[in-house]
């Protein structure tokens, strides 16, 4: 049988650029974020300061992984023991566990067809719920309807957190994804759009969040080294009031990122090149169904889904199988129990009970999932749109086609 013979879990080598700013920084021994010679930034206050450039808003926090960044972000906006979070049904295993770690309880929302957030059900959750904060996951790269999530959630008083694992460098109607909300969290492990092993990112425009989020990071009283926080002056209350919940970002791993920033736009583009030739081949399959993206939505094709909606669960079974004898490792978020990175809402069972979620149910039960890692190029999405067809030949013989 023809096999694939490249590695979807293959990231590309970090660039020399980048390796010669590290070593740059083993060699100055000044590891610690806060060991600064005289007058010198450091590279973890820089990328903060080049990060929310980026974003056009004024701050931003280097932290030690997305997760943290998320727990963070509840924490800074004022979530205390017991309060309830909505969070979308569909979303990665650190989203609820994010919740739980800084005391907060999901809440589930239903999706639409196309993963994201049903704006409906979440004006539903949030009125049976009562709660105050959502914490939004654009998962797997997908935004949802965002005038319509913010129009919910602004009309309720519910404080927003995005969780922009898989949307650094994306946009929605021109915004950069991340700035709707109260806070952006995102994650520079080695599988997101930027890569340095492990690390987070989180963003506001808001002082106070951003003044909170610094001391809870583990700033001790040094948070005058920040180059994208509010001025050290205006600590003197906070500073005392906030704990310190130890989880900075080192300065190697923020010189590693920091080159990395300037070559989203190029990264963008190389991935939307996998992406747009893999939807093409996906959608004309019979039977496979992309999931779409709307027209404002400004997306890195880093991954993508699709679903056999037409398939028995057996079918798809058979065909995941067959995916994985051709050497491609299709995600199959129907599966009973998670694997990798396709754990499901009632995979959590620490939740306990939780609202019904009807559609996020019929969607995952077919969702498959293809990481489009930078390593490859658009011949060889034409060689996996092949296999993948072979895989559902085998598994779906045409007869049984209705
Ligand atoms: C990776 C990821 C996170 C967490 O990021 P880490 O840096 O691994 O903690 C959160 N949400 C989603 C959707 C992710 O994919």
């Amino acid at each position: 049988m023809r096999r694939f013979a490249k590695s979807f879990t293959q990231q590309e080598a970090i660039s020399d650029t980048a390796i010669e700013a590290a070593v740059a920084v083993m060699r100055s021994g000044r590891l610690h974020r806060y060991n600064l010679a005289e007058g010198e930034q450091g590279e973890t206050a820089l990328l903060e300061q080049e990060f929310a450039a980026t974003l056009g808003i004024p701050h931003a926090l280097a932290c030690a992984s997305g997760g943290y960044a998320l727990q963070l972000a509840l924490r800074a906006c004022g979530l205390e023991a017991g309060d309830k979070v909505l969070c979308n049904a569909f979303t990665l295993s650190p989203v609820p566990g994010s919740i739980v770690a800084a005391g907060g309880e999901p809440v589930l929302v239903d999706i639409l067809e196309d993963t994201t957030v049903d704006p409906e059900d979440l004006a539903r959750a949030a009125d049976q719920s009562g709660a105050r904060f959502f914490m939004l996951s654009h998962m797997r790269g997908h935004i949802g309807d965002m005038h319509a999530i913010m129009q919910v959630c602004d009309s309720r008083g519910i404080t927003v957190i995005e969780d922009c694992a898989h949307t650094m460098g994306a946009s929605y109607d021109g915004k950069p994804s991340g700035t709707f909300g109260k806070v952006g969290c995102y994650s520079t492990q080695t599988y997101k759009h930027v890569n340095s092993g492990e690390g987070g990112l989180l963003a506001t425009a808001d002082d106070e969040v951003m003044r909170r989020a610094i001391i809870l990071s583990g700033s001790y009283m040094l948070y005058d080294r920040h180059l994208a926080a509010p001025a050290a002056e205006s600590f003197a209350e906070t500073r005392l009031q906030t704990p310190n919940m130890s989880g900075r970002m080192d300065n190697l791993r923020a010189a590693i990122l920091r080159p990395q920033l300037g070559e989203l736009a190029e990264r963008r583009e190389r991935w939307n090149a996998l992406y747009a030739r893999m939807q093409d081949r996906l959608a004309a399959m019979e039977g496979v169904t992309p999931i779409l993206r709307g027209p404002l939505e400004g997306y890195v094709g880093s991954s993508i889904q699709f679903t056999l909606a037409q398939c028995s669960h057996e079918q798809i079974a058979a065909f995941i199988a067959g995916c994985e004898a051709r050497g491609l490792p299709v995600k199959w978020y129907g599966k009973p129990l998670p694997e990798d990175y396709t754990s499901r809402y009632d995979s959590w069972a620490y939740l306990g009970s939780h609202r019904a979620v009807p559609n996020a149910d019929r969607v995952l039960a077919t969702l498959c999932d293809l990481r489009l890692p930078l390593t490859f190029d658009v011949q060889d999405c034409e060689v996996i749109a092949d296999l993948i067809q072979d895989a559902l030949h085998s598994a779906r013989p045409v007869s049984t086609v209705a």
